[in-house]
């Protein structure tokens, strides 16, 4: 992988099963109206060692983001805090504070499919942060963004989910 954020490697097989994964489960979660649209994996090699679905409503808690609570499951299950050989998988551009803990976390690898300029901008607190502020000198990290975007993308338009 090169050390600078782009678009430039193969999805697997295990990521791209993960991502059928979690676009059905969105598009599920967001005819629930106590569930949210969001939803983020994580892959290890060959497993999806996690799935979640956004929770900030479920509990009152703007910190429960999808990606923050399967990076949180995930850790708990393998009990180790850094994730360096996986995959986050989430159904819509990780906010700022999601892409931090991705990294606190040491993901390298990162797979979303709604990206930041085709949702409503109450997403993204902090908009002039590009994923490209999130890397660290001298580690590879790299990204695909837009991955079966138009099948969701109704979901994050207007702001619903
Ligand atoms: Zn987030």
């Amino acid at each position: 992988m090169p050390t600078l954020a782009q678009e430039d490697f193969e999805m697997t097989p295990t990521e791209k099963r993960a991502l059928r994964l979690i676009v059905d489960q969105a598009l599920d979660a967001s005819k629930d109206k106590n569930r949210n649209g969001i939803v983020a994996a994580i892959v290890s090699g060959e497993d999806i060692v996690g799935i979640a679905e956004n929770e900030v409503n479920a509990f009152s808690d703007p910190t429960k983001h999808a990606e923050m609570v399967v990076i949180a499951a995930v850790t708990q299950s393998l009990d180790r805090k850094q994730l360096e050989e996986c995959t986050l998988i989430s159904s819509l551009q990780p906010c700022e504070m999601c892409l931090s803990a991705m990294r606190f976390a040491g993901i390298r690898r990162l797979i979303f499919c709604a990206r930041q300029e085709s949702v409503d901008p109450k997403y993204f607190v902090f908009p002039k942060l590009r994923i490209r502020d999130f890397q660290r000198a001298g580690e590879p990290f790299a990204y695909i963004s837009g991955v079966l975007e138009n099948e969701l993308l109704h979901l994050y338009m207007d702001g619903d989910e």
